[in-house]
């Protein structure tokens, strides 16, 4: 009941030559996938650019971040109804990335996924525990925390789609064990149940994030708790993203 999404998160590479080509390696690979959700986070100067190449495929479009108004005086920024226009359908929100080196906090994740969802986009909102706060054991507190105060106020859950990065396993090699994850899915979908109700907890799609690769991914997808994949490395190849899209 909960469609599976493999999403592709290529944070800060690719200029627009190597994006196209990694792209056009990647449709044929997943042209026929079925019964799986496929998104791809490119670079905003390369959003449009690869648009074009996705136009007709299943492969969906995402950016990697977004600011909460429209337009205005706001230098620098982009709006989630310039992402709509630039092509996309889905929008990553809170980033541990993000979080950790560009301020981003929970009260910003929350303006940001609100808007994000008011433009007709779908919001990708990270959380995750560093390594000092699991070995504090104050994990399911970081957790419940992220959650709570960053889809605050949602009246719909429609569009949201929620990923689980716990920030050791991210870039590191070091994949959250299968128990390792499911355990914490199992904890936000309980927050989710305990704060917005069944509803949302049930169909909300929980993605897992940090080190995924085709070796991995297919015991993270057994998890009854995880719905698919934040993927940063291994998307930037498309054999391997391809065979983690095809993980079945
Ligand atoms: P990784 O990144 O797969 O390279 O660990 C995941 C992410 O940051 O979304």
């Amino acid at each position: 009941m909960r469609t599976p999404v493999i999403a592709g998160n290529w944070k800060l590479f690719k200029t627009a030559d190597e994006a196209a080509t990694l792209v056009s390696g990647l449709i044929p690979l997943v042209k026929d996938t079925t019964g799986v959700e496929i998104v791809i986070a490119p670079v905003f100067t390369v959003l449009d650019r690869v648009s074009k190449l996705t136009a007709g495929t299943p492969v969906k479009l995402s950016a990697q971040d977004c600011f909460w108004e429209e337009e205005g005086a706001f230098t620098g920024e982009i709006s989630p109804k310039m992402l709509r226009d630039a092509g996309c359908s889905h929008v990553i929100i809170g980033h541990s990335e993000r979080r950790q080196y560009f301020g981003e906090t929970d009260e910003t994740v929350n303006k940001k996924t609100k808007a994000a969802i008011a433009a007709g986009l779908t919001a990708i909102v990270c959380v995750g525990e560093t390594l000092k706060e699991r070995e504090d054991g104050i994990m399911n507190d970081v957790l419940k925390r992220q959650v709570t105060k960053g889809l605050e106020g949602l009246s719909s859950f429609q569009a949201i789609i929620v990923a689980y990065e716990p920030v050791w396993a991210i870039g590191t090699g070091k994949t959250a064990s299968d128990e390792q994850a499911q355990d914490a899915h199992k904890y936000i979908r309980q927050v989710i149940k305990e704060t917005f109700g069944s509803a949302p907890a049930e169909s909300t799609r929980i993605l897992y994030g940090g080190s995924v690769k085709p070796e991995n991914v297919k015991g993270l997808m057994t998890q009854p708790d995880i719905d698919g994949a934040l993927v940063g490395g291994a998307s930037l190849k498309a054999d391997s993203f391809g065979a983690i899209v095809n993980f079945g």
